[in-house]
């Protein structure tokens, strides 16, 4: 069976200026992710795991190297046409929700799609079906303030997967939570991983929680490493 490559980096090298010093968060990564694989990232504070996650969905550009997704070579691409690619590929969970607290679960989940001008009656349809899978059916009309940490954290998955990415990438997904709503929702995401056949990329510093995953890569003085 030929394996379908999601997301490579060759050689992948960016620095940051700090005043007038450099400083090269990564220094040569090579990765290689592929269809329906999970992977955990982990790494100390500091050592460049959002840089990583940026670059890789190109919301930064790269200094050396090559970031191929989906067997396109987004480092050679213009912002825009970057934007487009990630749009049409890839989901995105943070840290912190980033719910728009006037609107409801509901319209939440349904807004990456009506920002690609699907119909009203698709989208509400569609961020229906997600909610109801993420086991939130009795929460579609709550605002995100009226939702618990956990709850949130499951609005923000549906809504990273309503557009059926390819590739959902989520940089500290559970570090606002308590241990045991954090074990539910990786629970969650590896489960749309198997359902879904998504892959999956995690950066987490809790050790416990990456074991979870396929395979953890540890990201250490700007390079990436099988643990
Ligand atoms: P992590 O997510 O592993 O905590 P980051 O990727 O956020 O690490 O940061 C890696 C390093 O790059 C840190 O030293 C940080 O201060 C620096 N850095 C991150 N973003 C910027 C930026 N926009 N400008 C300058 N330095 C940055
Ligand atoms: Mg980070």
């Amino acid at each position: 069976m030929s394996e379908e490559i999601i997301i490579r980096c060759t050689g992948v090298r960016k620095s940051y200026r700090d005043g007038v010093l450099d400083v090269e968060v990564l220094r040569g990564i090579y990765f290689r992710l592929d269809r329906g694989e999970q992977v955990a990232i982990i790494g100390a504070s500091g050592s460049g795991k959002s840089t990583l996650m940026h670059v890789m969905a190109g919301l930064d550009t790269i200094d050396d190297g090559l970031i191929e997704l989906n067997g396109e070579s987004i480092s050679a691409y213009s912002e825009a046409r970057r934007g487009d690619i990630r749009n049409r590929f890839l989901g995105f969970v943070y840290q912190f929700h980033h719910l728009l607290p006037e609107f409801t679960a509901l319209e939440n989940v349904a807004m990456p799609l009506l920002i690609r001008r699907t119909s009203d009656e698709e989208s509400m349809s569609a961020a229906e079906t997600i909610l109801k899978r993420v086991g939130l059916e009795d929460r579609l009309f709550h605002k995100p303030a009226e939702l618990s940490g956990g709850e949130r954290q499951r609005v923000a998955i549906a809504r990273a997967l309503v557009t059926k990415p390819l590739c959902v990438f989520a940089d500290e997904p559970t570090g606002n939570l308590d241990r045991e709503t954090a074990e539910s929702v990786y629970e969650l995401m590896l489960e749309m991983n198997r359902d879904l056949g998504l892959s999956l990329i995690v950066v987490t510093h809790d050790p416990a929680l990456a074991a979870r995953m396929d395979r953890v890569l540890v990201l250490k003085d700007g390079v990436l490493n099988e643990q």
